[in-house]
């Protein structure tokens, strides 16, 4: 294999293998450091910022973020190779936002098909086209967040306009391999039907694209910011109900979509 690809160095916070929520079969996730989005609901806070930083948890201080090669996270990744094969897995690129780092991510999305393993991305979809095109030929399926329709609410929640998102995911809809979109569905900012709607109707106009998954609220990440010394943005907002998630699963289905709760 190229030297030169093995040496790319880019920055993670974590790497957890075994999962089955992250794109199909059992796949090891690397998570990138570095977002442009501020989500309120963000249970990775960790993740947004690029610089290293301490972090305090369960009663400890420990460092978040490390600077790696593509040829060690590949070392790592290969290990699982037996599961990816028996269960039609692979290597999942989440974060933080791996659009940020594409030198990084592409030379380690690149490594992996070489060594026949399977790829994907979760992504915001914020950034500019031709660096998503970079991406694309390198993956295997893109799990992309469409938080909201309106482009204002967008930015009043996450602190960046959705424009560039939906044009990419028309890009991505037209150029990748398989395309899933995913709703973080946030009380108080886009879980009615009509908003739930109006993605599933924005979504079953993408071409080639027929899945979507809602992805309910949860408070799991809300110790982190603690330890970050920052304030929960979600203060006390509850977690959508069952019944709630099934009446938008409902809402979605009428666009002729395939429709998940969950990842
Ligand atoms: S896009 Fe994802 S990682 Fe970035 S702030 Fe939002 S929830 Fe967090």
């Amino acid at each position: 294999m190229d030297n030169a690809l093995l040496s790319v160095t880019g920055r993670i916070f974590d790497i957890q293998r075994f999962s089955t929520h992250d794109g199909p079969g059992i796949r090891t996730i690397v998570f990138l450091k570095g977002c442009a989005l501020r989500c309120r609901w963000c249970c990775n806070p960790e993740s947004q910022s690029y610089d290293i930083q301490q972090m305090k948890q369960a009663g400890t201080v420990k460092t978040v973020g490390r600077d790696v090669t593509v040829g060690e996270v590949l070392q790592e990744i290969l290990r699982d190779r037996p599961y990816y094969r028996r269960s039609g897995g692979g290597v999942t690129l989440s974060g933080g936002e791996s659009l940020l780092q594409p030198d990084f991510a592409v030379a380690l999305l690149t490594a992996c098909h070489e060594n026949g393993v399977n790829t994907a991305i979760e992504t915001t979809g914020f950034a500019d086209a031709a660096v998503v095109e970079r991406f694309l030929p390198h993956l295997d399926t893109v799990l992309m967040d469409i938080k909201h329709m309106d482009s204002r609410k967008h930015a009043e929640f996450t602190t960046k306009p959705n424009e560039k998102i939906l044009q990419n995911a028309r890009l991505i809809a037209e150029k990748a391999n398989k395309l899933i979109v995913r709703v973080p569905v946030i009380p108080g900012f886009n879980d009615t039907e009509e908003e739930i709607g109006a993605i599933a109707a924005f979504t079953a106009s993408l071409p080639n694209v027929n899945e979507i998954h809602l992805l309910p609220y949860h408070r799991m990440g809300r110790d982190k910011y603690e330890g970050l010394d920052r304030p929960y943005p979600m203060g006390d907002v509850p977690p959508p109900t069952a019944e709630h998630m099934n009446r938008l699963m409902l809402t979605a289905q009428r666009y002729g979509l395939t429709v998940q709760i969950g990842g």
